[in-house]
Parts: C-alpha cells; sequence; structure tokens
C-alpha cells in the first residue's frame, strides 16, 4: 500500500504515539486542579505550549490551543473582523483559493456586511504581493492568506505578503496548515499577526491544533465557559494531545530539511514521469510548491474513477480536497488557476509522506499511466477529442 495522500492527514508518528499514549497514563489530570496530578498536567501543557512557540519564533503565551485549523481559522478572522468593526473598518482581503474554513468564515461576514476582496491567484497559484498592497483600503481590517494550498501545494511569499501588511498596517493572518512543520516559517521575520496550524498535518493526533496571534491582539471567543487558555477558549484542555502535537512539530522541524531534500527528489520525479502522459498538465508553479504536494489535469476523465481505481492498486491518493469530494462541483483551487470545469473534474492530487522512496515513485507513475488509458479508452470525452469534435484543451 502506497500512502499519498498526506495533505488530507498523516499518520501519527511513533513519537507523538508514545508521547500521547505515556501521557494518558501520567498527565491525565486537569490542568486547572491545584493538586499535584493536576499541576502535573499543567506542567506538560506549559513545556507543549513553550516547545510549539519556539518552533515558529513565538513567545509560549502568544498560542492558544484549539480542535484543529478550522477552529483557529475562524477564530483568528472572526477576531480580526469584531476588531475591525469597533473601528468601521469592514473590508476584509483573502485569496480565491483559501480553504473553506476560511472562505466559508469570510462568507458569514459578508453576510453581516462586511466587504471581502478574493485576489487573483493567477494560473501558477500565486498571490501577488504588488495586487494586495493595491487592493488594501483604508477600511481594510484584514488580510488572510493561506501559507501553502492544500491542493496545488503552492507557497506564497509570506514573507513580502506579510510586510505589506505591516507597512499599511493591517492584520495579516496565515493559514499555515499546510505549512507549519514542512516549510521554513517564522512570526517574526514572517511579519505574521496571526496563524493556524493544526496537529494531524504534520503527525500529531487529529482534533488538535493551535492558534498564535501576536502579543495584544484581542481575541473573540468562539467557546464560552471556563477560563482555560487564558480565557480565549474554554474546554479541558486535552493535554495528552497537545503534549502529542508538540512532540510531533518538534520531530518534523527538526528532520525538515532533510525531510524536504529527499521530497524534492521525489516530487520531481513524479512530475517528470506524469508529465509523459499525454495531454496532461501539471496544476500551480513546479518549484514554489510543497516538496511533496504533485497535482495534475489528466483531459477526458474523471478523477473520481481515476482514485477508485488507483485504489485498486493500492495507491491511495486524492482529487480536489477532502471537503470538495463527494460532491460534484470541481475544486474552487483548481477554478480559481483557470482550469475549466471539464479538465477539472480530471483531478489527481498525490501527497508523498518522508518515507516515499524512488521505487514507489516508479510504482505510482506506471499505474497512473495505465489507469488513464484505460478509462480514455472508453471516455466519451476522449473520443470526442480523438475525432476532432471537442479540442483539446491540454
Ligand atoms: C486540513 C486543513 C485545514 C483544517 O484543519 P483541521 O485540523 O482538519 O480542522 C485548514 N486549512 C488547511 C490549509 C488545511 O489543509
Amino acid at each position: 500500500m502506497i500512502y499519498a495522500d498526506n495533505a488530507a492527514t498523516t499518520k501519527m508518528s511513533e513519537t507523538a504515539i508514545r508521547t500521547m499514549t505515556e501521557l494518558m497514563q501520567t498527565g491525565w489530570g486537569n490542568a486547572s486542579s491545584l493538586y499535584s496530578t493536576g499541576q502535573k498536567a499543567k506542567e506538560y501543557l506549559e513545556k507543549a505550549r513553550e516547545e510549539i512557540a519556539a518552533v515558529i519564533g513565538a513567545s509560549p503565551r502568544e498560542i492558544i490551543f484549539t480542535s484543529g485549523g478550522s477552529e483557529a481559522d475562524n477564530q483568528a478572522i472572526l477576531s480580526a473582523a469584531a476588531l475591525g468593526r469597533r473601528k468601521g473598518k469592514m473590508h476584509i482581503i483573502s485569496s480565491a483559493f483559501e480553504h473553506h474554513a476560511v472562505l466559508h468564515t469570510l462568507d458569514k461576514l459578508q453576510k453581516e456586511g462586511f466587504a471581502v476582496t478574493l485576489l487573483d491567484v493567477h494560473e501558477d497559484g500565486l498571490v501577488r504581493p504588488e495586487e494586495l498592497e493595491a487592493a488594501i483600503r483604508e477600511d481594510t481590517c484584514l488580510v488572510t492568506i493561506m501559507a501553502a494550498n492544500n491542493e496545488i501545494g503552492t507557497i506564497q511569499d509570506i514573507r513580502r505578503i506579510g510586510a505589506v501588511c505591516r507597512e499599511k498596517g493591517v492584520l495579516f493572518h496565515t493559514d499555515a496548515v499546510q505549512a507549519v512543520g514542512h516549510i521554513p516559517l517564522n512570526v517574526e521575520e514572517d511579519h505574521i499577526d496571526m496563524l493556524s496550524a493544526s496537529a494531524h498535518k504534520f503527525h500529531g493526533p487529529k482534533g488538535v491544533g493551535f492558534l498564535y496571534a501576536k502579543r495584544g491582539i484581542w481575541l473573540t471567543n468562539l467557546i464560552e465557559g471556563g477560563a482555560q487558555e487564558r480565557g480565549k477558549r474554554a474546554g479541558t484542555e486535552n493535554v495528552p494531545a497537545i503534549a502529542a502535537m508538540a512532540a510531533a512539530l518538534k520531530e518534523v522541524s527538526s528532520r525538515r530539511e532533510e525531510n524536504t531534500a529527499h521530497l524534492e527528489v521525489m516530487r520531481d520525479r513524479l512530475i517528470e514521469g506524469l508529465s509523459r502522459i499525454p495531454h496532461a498538465a501539471l496544476n500551480g508553479d513546479p518549484k514554489k510548491r510543497l516538496p511533496g504536494n504533485v497535482n495534475f489535469c489528466f483531459e477526458g476523465i474523471e478523477g473520481e474513477s481515476l482514485l477508485l481505481l488507483l485504489d485498486d492498486r493500492g495507491i491511495q491518493a486524492s482529487s480536489g480536497s477532502a471537503c470538495t469530494s463527494g460532491s460534484l462541483d470541481p475544486s474552487h483551487v483548481l477554478l480559481a488557476i483557470g482550469r475549466v470545469h471539464d479538465v477539472a473534474h480530471g483531478s489527481l492530487r498525490l501527497s508523498l509522506g518522508e518515507d516515499i522512496t524512488a521505487e514507489e515513485v516508479d510504482e505510482i507513475i506506471g499505474a497512473v499511466t495505465e489507469v488513464v488509458a484505460y478509462l480514455r479508452s472508453f471516455s466519451p470525452i476522449w473520443r470526442d477529442l480523438m475525432s476532432g469534435k471537442r479540442e483539446f484543451i491540454l
């Protein structure tokens, strides 16, 4: 079995599993309790906060633990909106291909009277910092742009985007769920005011993540209750999961350079192999992309059928995002980079894990090549393309 859907979720690392099971035995106390079992849990919690803060260049008090990336995105955006509303600043800038945790939150704000500008991400899947600069208005209260895209893997120039926002005095949030642990990020150097991350995208457990909010930013609570997380996120902390997240993040970060070097070679080998399939195209910039991300469109086929047939051969990948699969709409990310509906339907995302080998990459190339040819052999669209009734786009 080859698991090539690490953008959807990753397998927990041995270190994370060990930390979590250990703490289920030794760190199960309520971190708000004053006796020793509670104080032990509190120690683990604060150690995790320090370790996570260190990885992104933050200070521990700027980290709030959440239930994952979606919650962190919601809290960051709603907080900035609440601050904006108070000052009469009700304009938000984002990009057309953000995760739905961002886009749906923006939809909600739009219904409440906010104006939203979605920047073009162009064919290469990259925001242009000068277009961002031009879009910032007097009443802009927030810029939210993802560090790396979850479908096509493109990596934004976060430092330049952050610098533009800082210069204009506008809050900058980045959904860094795909980036944290995988590419270098530093909230100080990159001028990031708020950042979202999720443990299960870097070999930690599911259902836990964090929000970084720069000191002085007033956060809105999504969940009211006790005084946990400095009153910003009520609910008894899941200390074992939080500690496992910290352990997983420390580990991937310490190995980041070697992981990147290996993954980039594997990624480029896969891209080269799949590029030999006729009427196929890579989605997103070939180099400014996550080290393990490959995303292709194949003309004349359905991505869903491709997926199922690959699964039969022991290869697990994705078409569009986990959030879009199950619906018939093509991926909003592929439409945002200018792919037309027909082509966007024939997409395949392969997100490689750090332990992928060259033999496995070659196996993927062989399987995809055969399955694409097989699906085209009885595709009415492909027949029309071949007979000239329809024109090739790719
Ligand atoms: C996975 C993902 C999320 C959601 O994170 P959860 O922890 O699953 O809620 C948000 N943004 C991006 C870019 C993601 O890849």
